[in-house]
């Protein structure tokens, strides 16, 4: 995907605060924090919604969860908490049209989402 940013963000052609990676998983600091952790959690496969996500995907969907599970370990959130979120198409306000899991914490969160 030529054009996608997060798939530039994998082929090194733009920089990321890399957190985490292996052959299948990318994970980095949000650019644009909206908590004291915000990272993002992505396939090196470009899916570019959930909608598009097939059966054969299921372990790379696993392993974004896992690698979450380590994420907030690094972070040190996993006790007091924290989000994991996916926004797909408009209405969530999808805006980078690679899959990525948010994951949010070091601040109380309200409920439900805005
Ligand atoms: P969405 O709105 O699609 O759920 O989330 C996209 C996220 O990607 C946003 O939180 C935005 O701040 C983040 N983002 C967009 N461009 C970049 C970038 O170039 N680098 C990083 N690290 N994050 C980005
Ligand atoms: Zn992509």
């Amino acid at each position: 995907m030529q054009e996608c940013i997060f798939c530039k963000i994998i082929d090194g052609k733009i920089p990321c605060k890399k957190l985490f990676e292996n052959e299948h998983i990318l994970a980095f600091d949000d650019i644009e924090p909206q908590a004291p952790t915000h990272v993002l959690i992505i396939p090196k496969k470009h899916i570019s919604t959930i909608n598009e996500i097939q059966f054969e995907d299921k372990n790379l969907i696993g392993e974004m969860f896992i690698s979450a599970k380590e994420i907030v370990k690094i972070k040190g959130v996993q006790k007091q908490g924290y989000r994991t979120i996916f926004n797909t198409n408009e209405y969530a306000g999808q805006t980078v049209f690679h899959i990525h899991m948010h994951v949010m914490g070091g601040r109380r969160m309200s409920w439900p989402p805005g």
